[in-house]
């Protein structure tokens, strides 16, 4: 296979088995970003050729895609991560005064900081 931009090789060491290691490789294109583990597959990808996880970005959600099971063209986990999103925590500090604040009562100004309603106000003012 030509070796592509895009992709990159990485060596994952055991976190309990002392010199244990896994490489892999990560390839990121628009569609998607894939993780592929030596050893590992899909059902129906050649040999080598599997990259079992996947990120995708799917009519606006974040999703992560597990096959799990190397004889399942299913994957065995689609998981939303939509929760993970920053703007749901119960709670969020302004990055202006550095107060916490409900998250509903924050917003992202055009640098991407949360800033608290107040200082939102107080910016517009
Ligand atoms: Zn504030």
């Amino acid at each position: 296979m030509a070796k592509r931009k895009n992709k990159a090789r990485f060596v994952l060491e055991d976190g309990l088995i002392a010199g244990n290691r896994l490489a892999g490789s990560i390839e990121v294109t628009p569609r998607g970003v894939f993780l592929s583990f030596d050893g590992y597959g899909e059902k129906c990808a050649a040999e080598g050729c599997g990259q079992p996880v996947m990120v995708e970005f799917y009519e606006g959600k974040l999703r992560l895609i597990a096959f799990g099971d190397i004889n399942s063209e299913e994957p065995t986990y689609v998981i939303d991560m939509n929760g993970a999103a920053e703007v749901l925590r119960n709670s969020v500090r302004c990055a202006l005064c550095k107060k916490d604040v409900p998250a509903a009562k924050a917003r992202r100004d055009r640098d991407n900081d949360i800033v608290c309603e107040d200082c939102w106000d107080d910016r517009m003012a």
